[in-house]
């Protein structure tokens, strides 16, 4: 009995109050390198599942100085008891200019103790050490492109030096981001934004370059760019019970196919819902654009094709006479003969081929920095995946899967995730005075 009551404090003493086990400190700190622009808000969180925290210090170290940003001690429940606190989550704010630290390299140190008896009760130690750099210089850009012609619903490019690298830069268009690209230049800081203005958006949309640091300071340049109104063509289509009946079963299980729901709402659904999820999935395909051009020159259309309607020709659709529905058509109708080849219309990669809702059996083509080219209502394709494919190079066979009244090719092309008029990248002057001409000119310098 005695034994027990020597034995069991000591034990106590030993596991509990002598543990051993170190607090843990978790902060969202880059394996790499860590940079610290104007102000930096660092989540900390502290914890010790034994005895509890004791204290935590959190300081930056620079030019031998010492600048303590945390300093807190956390109470003990009492003398032979732990911590009151297993854990705690602090907002560090860093903000160089208010701390008196000027730029350049630092150290962050952040040590928390325990309540442990351990080391004469000084406690188990934990601590992080990390190389900083505090950089609160906004980088520089210059644009080194012309002025931009734009057309409502159109493609622009703009060609920027930047002063330093940055994790984000490009071209902001309408509130759409559209990402720089580095590598068309013996300059490695020189960088290509192509960049799309809405069909909806026109004269007075701000347009801006963009790029943030690594340590999150930014510069804004504008450019001059003068943007043309389009007035887009107007159109109604009426939509058939014969073509209804065609097309609806399709769409299973998109649309319900019991037999009471009526056609109409079924098509809506199709016309509506289904169309605004195939946009989502394209705005997916397109996330992780090839970083390099593999275009070169002018586009290539449909071979003897007839133009049945154009970009974003706004259609109204009708039934039985009355108003159904309206929706804007982003890409161009071609129409050869039915089942016809269709070529690739630049050197691209291939990042979709199958079936995408309206659009029936679909290939999206990826022709580098941010451009693409899908082709739509195919009866076949014959790439796959990943495939490289050469301009003119056959994709498939024309047909009218899909939301298609009759055999035509449906051609979209994107800049990033915006549908752009394929018309103009049809067109060999426009891509030599907006694309060609102005890469030529930065590389010869005459701009
Ligand atoms: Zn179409």
């Amino acid at each position: 009995m005695l034994c027990l009551v020597v034995v069991l404090p000591v034990l106590w003493i030993l596991l509990v109050c002598l543990e051993s086990e170190k607090p843990v400190i978790k902060a969202d700190i880059p394996a790499v390198s860590m940079s610290i622009g104007a102000s930096k808000n660092l989540p900390v969180a502290v914890s010790d599942g034994k005895r509890g925290l004791r204290k935590i210090r959190i300081v930056i170290e620079k030019d031998g100085k010492e600048i303590p940003l945390v300093d807190k001690e956390y109470q003990k429940a009492g003398f032979f008891s732990g911590g009151q606190n297993k854990e705690d989550l602090l907002n560090v704010l860093i903000e160089p200019a208010k701390m008196g630290l000027a730029d350049g390299k630092a150290v962050l140190r952040m040590t928390v103790w325990d309540h442990s008896w351990q080391r004469w009760w000084n406690g188990n130690i934990a601590t992080i050490e990390k190389e900083i750099l505090i950089d609160t210089k906004r980088p520089e850009m210059d644009i080194l492109s012309g002025i931009q012609n734009l057309n409502q619903g159109g493609s622009g490019i703009v060609i920027y030096r930047l002063s330093e690298p940055c994790e984000k830069n490009g071209v902001y268009a309408g509130g759409n981001f559209f990402p720089g690209y580095p590598g068309s230049f013996q300059d490695k800081n020189i960088y290509i934004s192509f960049f799309a203005l809405e069909y909806s958006k026109g004269p007075g949309t701000e347009i801006y370059a963009e790029a943030v640091d690594g340590a999150g300071n930014s510069i804004r340049r504008g450019f001059k760019v003068f943007i043309k109104e389009k007035k887009f063509k107007k159109d109604s289509i009426n939509i058939s019970d014969e073509f209804l009946n065609a097309k609806m079963p399709e769409f299973n299980p998109a649309v319900s196919q019991d037999s009471k729901t009526p056609l109409a709402d079924k098509f809506l659904k199709v016309n509506r819902d289904l169309r605004a999820e195939n946009y989502n999935r394209i705005k997916e395909l397109v996330k992780g654009a090839e970083k390099s051009l593999l275009w070169e020159g002018v586009f290539v259309g449909f071979p003897n094709a007839k133009n049945m309607a154009g970009f974003a020709d706004h259609r109204d659709y009708k039934y039985k006479g009355r108003y159904l529905d309206n929706q804007v058509h982003l890409g161009v109708d071609l129409a050869s003969v039915a089942n016809a080849p269709v070529p690739a219309a630049n050197k691209g990669k291939v990042v979709f081929a199958g079936d995408l809702g309206i659009y029936g059996k679909t290939v999206l083509l990826d022709h580098g920095y941010g451009l693409f080219s899908m082709y739509s209502h195919l009866n076949s394709f014959d790439v796959r995946e990943e495939q490289i494919v050469e301009k003119s190079g056959i994709i498939g066979r024309s047909g009218s899967t899909g939301l298609a009244a009759g055999d035509h090719l449906h051609f979209s092309m994107l800049v990033n995730n915006i549908f752009v008029n394929p018309l103009e990248w049809w067109d060999a002057s426009w891509i030599s005075n907006n694309v060609t001409g102005k890469i030529a000119a930065v590389k010869s310098g005459s701009n």
